[in-house]
């Protein structure tokens, strides 16, 4: 994240927005990964995410303009099911959300081939979900195997993201193995590790033991040096091993607004919806940004303590805007009112006149 971020982010938040917006643009996915947290029930609580009214065609794109002009983020997160579904939408809404000069994320198994003309969006990353090294990748996720994706990435820039699972962790090396294939490709830009973060009661073989995860994180303090694609900080390593305790003190839960595949239902209390274990979260975004937030100021403040304050402020704003903007409506109608009035005298007056 480069300082002009930060300070943007700031000022959003400042004004009562929410610099980040995750959306799961459809309902449909081709895969059926284990573990997967869009599918599991509880998801959006009582309702079945496969239940919600999605959208396609233009209404698709019309719905999420409208959802991105009316929150003013600066960085869209299209997720799924499967973002590549839609592709067809896509392919007309990634431009439109480029020239507003948005970042845009689109989160995708690569199970089909990413349109090519995606490769010179400006502000466009493409984040292909990996799972793995092909012995486990290819079961746990297909038909998105690798040799699929090997073929669909071609001519493009990608961020590898990888769920480390437990089963990752019962090899020594497993991950060096992984980000060295990777790292050779040229189609790769930066490699990305998140840990399988589970719900509340949620057991299997996919949930890291402490163990595991103690000895992830030290593979990839390893690792750090040696392959500098791979996105990783010391803090980061820091805080895979000291998650937030739960999501109000989670920063990236804290800036970023979810809403599900109807574009209405909202996703909590992060993108995973449900009853995430906050205390065994591993999701790189969230690691990310509480490395940003536990990060020392000159003076010694953290930045942590200026996101609290100024979260602060913009709920005041936000509430001032929401009640400036229902006082608006209110006039706006009691004109309509006095005007359907007015107009009826008028006519009354006309006809009598007549
Ligand atoms: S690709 Fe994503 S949405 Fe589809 S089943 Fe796998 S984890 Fe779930
Ligand atoms: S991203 Fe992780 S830490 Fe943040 S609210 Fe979700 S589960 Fe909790």
């Amino acid at each position: 994240m480069r300082k002009s971020d930060l300070v943007r982010a700031w000022g959003r938040i400042l004004a009562g927005y929410l610099p980040a917006l995750s959306i799961e643009i459809t309902k449909e996915c081709p895969l059926s990964c284990p573990g997967c947290y869009a599918f599991q029930p509880g998801h959006l609580g009582d309702i079945a995410f496969t239940s919600l009214a999605d959208r396609r065609g233009d209404a698709l794109v019309d719905a999420i303009l409208a959802v991105i002009d009316d929150r003013k983020p600066l960085v869209v997160y299209l997720v799924g099911g499967e973002p590549l579904v839609r592709f067809r939408e896509l392919s007309r809404l990634l431009p439109k959300i480029s020239e507003r000069k948005i970042y845009v994320e689109v989160v995708t198994s690569a199970v089909r081939p990413i349109p090519i003309e995606w490769a010179s969006i400006p502000y466009l990353n493409l984040v292909v979900s990996i799972d793995g090294l092909p012995a486990e990748h290819d079961i746990r996720r297909k038909p998105a195997t690798y040799e699929r994706i090997l073929k669909h990435i071609q001519g493009h820039q990608i961020a590898v993201h990888c769920t480390v699972t437990g089963q990752m962790m019962c090899r020594n090396g497993y991950l060096e193995e992984f980000v060295r294939f990777w790292a050779a490709r040229p189609e790769v830009r930066v490699i990305r590790f998140s840990l399988f973060t589970p719900q509340i009661g949620e057991t299997g073989p996919e949930i890291l033991t402490a163990d595991q995860r103690a000895r992830a994180v030290e593979e990839m303090r390893h690792l750090k040096g040696q392959f500098p694609l791979l996105q990783l900080s010391e803090q980061m390593l820091d805080s895979y091993l000291n998650p937030p305790d739960n999501p109000s003190q989670c920063i990236f839960a804290q800036v970023t607004s979810c809403i599900s595949a109807d574009l209405e239902t909202a996703v909590t209390p992060c993108q995973f919806g449900g009853q995430p274990n906050c205390h065994e979260c591993g999701c790189v975004a969230s690691v990310g940004l509480d490395a940003v937030g536990n990060h020392r100021l000159p003076g010694g403040l953290r930045v942590r303590k200026i996101l609290e304050v100024s979260q602060s402020i913009g709920r005041s704003v936000r509430s001032l805007r929401e009640h400036l903007k229902d006082k608006r409506s209110t006039h706006s109608l009691q004109g309509a009112n006095v005007g359907d009035h007015a107009l009826g005298s008028n006519g009354s007056d006309l006809k009598s006149q007549s």
